[in-house]
């Protein structure tokens, strides 16, 4: 069985799907590993060390798409690459299934075999391949640091023979993993943090983290589905959370905005006039910019300036970070990979939840009724 790691392309991508270590513990079970040249330099792992661990380096990327058993990979590979797939490979990633399944289609009429790693489950078994929360968690972490870095203030409290500085105010809407990690690294800069969720759950993991929870009385209404995810608000919940947030920013200095819900454009949470009524020099880093932005004037991968307010729309902030976003996620892989792999031989078994759930298309058949109606509806 040969698997194949690739030089991510698309813009702005650093990071790579596996690292030398995980490279090693393949090749000691008799799997052929082959990397394309340079893969892993941004994330810190020369040829060299790929070559250490066992691997065969080649610069032929054809090569490898039209050889590889298995492609272990970030982001999707393009068309081209997909017509040269060897017929009935897997290929494992950010596949973006449900938001973007055209770019799909070449690799399901190939025959091959299509793993999502949004799709896992997000059940005990399967943390240690959840990708989604290992780059949240890395999103989450950047996205306080960006705010510090472009705001003219300081976070922490300072007490200087030359007077008392006082601390920032940052206010983190959304307390899922990107949230609460962004509540924790602005804590652990010194400032003062209030977090926002819809979800009764995240109240105490804000309190928890030293930061105080925001309450919303959204009048009963059910707010999570069975999965744990937060439902899509009516217009006139969204409403009164929209009230108390903007009523909230008016005294932050620092807004970070994480509201999503799985398969929707993300909630609007702060409006025009939210963000006109915030002050001078206030920064607002909004990390639902792909999905559409939880405020009104988010530009996707812009920074946008409005009545001396900033707003940040980072597109793909776990590149930043690009060795310990790799190693993480190289974790996360390695993990998938032994629920697949048995014997150094390919074993898919469709009883598996995480595996099931995680299929988008088994052998050139799609699996998951989601993705079918999302290509179709595209069609
Ligand atoms: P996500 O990225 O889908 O959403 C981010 C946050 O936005 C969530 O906390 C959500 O409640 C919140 N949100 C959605 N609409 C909102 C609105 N209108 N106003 C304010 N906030 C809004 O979420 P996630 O970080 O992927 O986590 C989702 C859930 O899954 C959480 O309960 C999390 O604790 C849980 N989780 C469980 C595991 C596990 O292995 N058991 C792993 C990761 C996450």
């Amino acid at each position: 069985m040969r698997i194949a790691i690739l030089r991510e392309i698309s813009p702005g991508e650093s990071r790579v799907a596996l690292l030398p270590d995980a490279v090693r513990a393949l090749v000691s079970k008799g799997i052929e590993v082959m990397v394309e040249g340079g893969s892993g330099i941004a994330a810190g792992s020369a040829d060299e060390d790929y070559a250490r661990a066992g691997a065969t380096v080649t610069s032929d990327r054809n090569l490898l798409m039209a050889s590889a058993d298995v492609i272990p990979v970030v982001n999707c590979p393009d068309s081209s690459d997909l017509g040269l797939l060897k017929p009935g490979a897997v290929i494992i990633g950010f596949l973006r299934p449900l938001d973007d399944p055209a770019p799909l289609q070449p690799a399901i009429e190939r025959g091959a075999t299509l793993f999502a790693v949004e799709l896992v489950p997000r059940i005990t078994r399967a943390q240690a391949m959840d990708a989604l929360s290992s780059m949240a968690t890395v999103a989450g972490y950047k996205a306080a640091i960006l705010a510090a870095a472009h705001l003219p203030r300081m976070f922490p409290l300072l007490m200087t023979a030359a007077g008392t500085v006082p601390p920032a105010h940052v206010l983190v809407l959304g307390a899922g993993v990107a949230g609460l990690q962004a509540i924790a690294t602005a804590r652990r800069l010194g400032a003062v943090v209030l977090g926002y969720d819809i979800r009764a759950a995240a109240g105490e993991q804000v309190r928890s983290l030293g930061a105080k929870f925001l309450e919303v009385d959204l009048g009963g209404i059910e707010t999570e589905d069975k999965g744990g995810y937060a439902k899509e608000l009516t217009e006139e919940a969204l409403a009164r959370g929209r009230e108390l947030i903007a009523k909230t920013a008016r005294t932050s200095d620092v807004v970070i905005t994480t509201a999503q819900v799985p398969g929707r454009r993300a909630p609007r949470l702060m409006d025009r006039a939210a963000i006109e009524g915030m002050r001078l020099g206030s920064v607002i880093v909004d990390l639902a910019a792909p999905a559409g932005g939880n405020c009104e004037l988010t530009q996707p991968g812009e920074e946008v300036h409005h009545n001396g307010v900033t707003i940040i729309g980072p597109v793909n902030l776990p590149a930043t970070v690009p060795v310990h976003a790799s190693q993480l996620y190289s974790k996360n892989i390695s993990n998938f990979l032994q629920l697949l792999v048995r014997d150094g031989a390919l074993n898919i078994d469709m009883n598996d939840e995480i595996i099931r759930d995680s299929c988008v298309a088994h052998k050139g058949e799609i699996v998951n009724k989601r993705v079918a109606e999302a290509l179709h509806a595209r069609a």
